[in-house]
């Protein structure tokens, strides 16, 4: 299919859905966990049951299994990441997990609105300290995406959700051609734990990169992918990296 004809596509499609989802609207807002009638577009027991552990690590965000003086897990005790900390909403798994999902690959309107919501509600619990009372001096950079996989999707979550964060934390968002990847990029998902970890993502840093740096996902699944690219973005001259994501999903 030429460029042209999956645009006319998306467009008609994202037209549909737009329809559908007014109807729904119009016939009464639903939950998009549950589908029970519903004030907003979380009702407050899908909103609650998306968790993180009680104790984590506040700089990767795993887990912890005993509660540690240090709040740090071995790992990063033993070697600190590129990153300073990963700020995360919830665990990748149901509801959560499901929008994440629908928005990327099906492009539902509802889940869309589900993670705009969510993002809204929880970034109040945001603590403004992470960035040590320097958070004016951040910029937010979603984490690029390959061209290919933004042709073929026409949807972008991270940097949707960095528009969103920009717009209740009144932080800059980088412009689109700072740092690129090539057009296809092989997934780091699709990855065994060894290629992924022998394996240096192609990033092209394109203009002079801000001090301070806010990375924007919707999913981080070992971290593997945060630390290479704050890596590089330290390389090319970054000073302070932190991160935030949607989501985190936790070692079984
Ligand atoms: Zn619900
Ligand atoms: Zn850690």
């Amino acid at each position: 299919m030429t460029d042209s004809a999956t645009g006319i596509s998306l467009f008609l499609q994202r037209q549909k859905q737009r329809g559908q989802y007014q109807l729904n609207r119009l016939l009464g807002r639903r939950c998009a966990g549950c589908y029970r009638a519903s004030q907003s577009s979380i009702c407050a027991t899908c909103l609650a049951s998306i968790k993180k552990p009680r104790d984590y690590c506040q700089v990767c965000g795993v887990g912890l299994s005993a509660p540690s003086s240090t709040l740090r897990c071995r790992n990063c005790l033993t070697l600190r990441p590129a990153y300073e900390r990963l700020y995360y909403l919830g665990n990748y798994e149901g509801h959560l997990r499901e929008w994440i999902i629908s928005a990327k690959i099906g492009q539902r309107a509802e889940a869309i609105e589900a993670l705009r919501v969510l993002q809204r509600e929880k970034i109040t619990e945001w603590d403004m300290t992470i960035c040590q009372g320097e958070i004016d001096n951040f910029t937010l950079l979603p984490m690029p995406i390959p061209k290919g996989r933004f042709m073929q999707r026409g949807f972008n979550l991270p940097v949707l959700l960095a528009l969103g964060l920009s717009k209740m934390t009144g932080l800059p968002v980088a412009h689109n051609r700072l740092v690129t990847l090539p057009w296809h990029t092989q997934k780091q998902a699709r990855l065994s734990k060894k290629q992924r970890q022998q394996r240096r993502i192609p990033y092209q840093i394109n203009d002079t990169l801000p001090k301070n740096i806010i990375i924007v996902d919707d999913v981080v699944t070992t971290g593997q992918t945060i630390e290479q690219f704050a890596t590089v973005l330290r390389e090319n001259g970054a000073k302070r990296v932190i991160a935030y994501s949607l989501s985190r999903r936790q070692p079984s």
